[in-house]
């Protein structure tokens, strides 16, 4: 399953690749569980709707849309008079039919793919979504972006910017990467579940997986069963080190793997960070050779070192 590092590193990839470009067609699956919203809105908000920009909020890729001024001009549905729409533009609402400001969701699941492919490159099997793309200053212009999943847990939806989040999707809980140590902190106060369930919590931070969760722990030298509301300020302060360097590591060295994952079609390689505990259970301590315990916390395999974490 992409982990938080993997779904950064395909929204960086995917940007830089089709950022500015502009949605001229789109074909779904029909596949319904692939489908978070009807295929027939996704293919509406879509077509025609120019690509701002793509990121990641969580493990969610999101990708900003916009239109032309006069394109959207073209959309209000005729018999509409023009008092009407220019009292609805006052009160910041986008008219339903002009998906200015609209977000095109994408959630990898287990096996989820982005391809950025010339179009004469046949369509790899289990392909959900095709995005045909036209215009753009880049090389990569007249691609097409597709969606491909074998597993289906993947989702694709669109959202539109509402009252309560004019910012557009932003998802549960806090941002592990860039919150402040005292911010975060703050998340674990008076928690009674271990930290390491409690780090696993969306709701509480988003994004950070198993690999992630039980890294950060070694390198904090905290138990993973130590109950969260319990952990002292100069603890906190070294999980949140510990956690925002496992993090930007495993991005930056995704990031020189990305032209395969999403240039080739097929091609899926992340260097993988080195781990000190995941998947290392009964195997020796790299630090100080004590043999590596396996427990399990919160449902999840978890490894830690019985000398080095406390
Ligand atoms: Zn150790």
């Amino acid at each position: 399953m992409p982990e938080l590092p993997e779904v950064e590193t395909v929204a960086n990839g995917v940007d830089a690749r089709v950022r500015g470009q502009r949605i001229v067609d789109v074909w779904t699956s029909g596949k319904p569980q692939t489908f978070k919203s009807p295929e027939s809105a996704i293919v509406e908000v879509l077509t025609g709707a120019r690509i701002e920009r793509v990121r990641r909020v969580g493990k969610t890729i999101v990708m900003d849309l916009g239109r032309e001024p006069n394109e959207v001009k073209t959309q209000i549905p005729p018999g509409n008079d023009s008092k009407k729409n220019k009292g609805k533009r006052r009160d910041g609402e986008d008219d339903s039919s002009a998906p200015s400001g609209a977000q095109f969701l994408v959630h990898l699941g287990m096996t989820g793919r982005l391809l950025v492919s010339r179009p004469e490159v046949p369509w790899p099997p289990h392909t959900h979504a095709v995005l045909s793309l036209n215009s753009g200053p880049n090389e990569t212009a007249g691609r097409e972006l597709r969606f491909v999943d074998p597993r289906r847990f993947g989702r694709l939806s669109v959202v539109m910017p509402s009252r309560d989040e004019p910012g557009g999707y932003t998802g549960p809980g806090a941002e592990p990467t860039t919150i402040s140590a005292e911010d975060f902190a703050k998340l674990f106060k008076g928690r009674k579940l271990a930290i390491k369930a409690a780090l696993l919590n969306q709701s509480i931070l988003h994004g950070v997986g198993n690999i992630y969760a039980d890294e950060s722990l070694f390198r904090a030298g905290i138990r993973p069963r130590r109950q969260a509301g319990r952990l002292t300020r100069a603890e906190l302060a070294r999980l949140h080190a510990a956690l925002q360097q496992v993090l930007a590591h495993a991005i930056e060295l995704g990031g020189s793997s990305v032209s395969d994952y999403v240039d080739a079609d097929g091609v899926r390689g992340f260097f993988q960070l080195e781990h000190m505990v995941y998947g290392r259970a009964g195997e020796l301590c790299k630090t100080c050779a004590a043999p590596l315990r396996k427990i399990v916390v919160g449902g999840r395999t978890t490894v830690y070192c019985p000398q080095c974490q406390r």
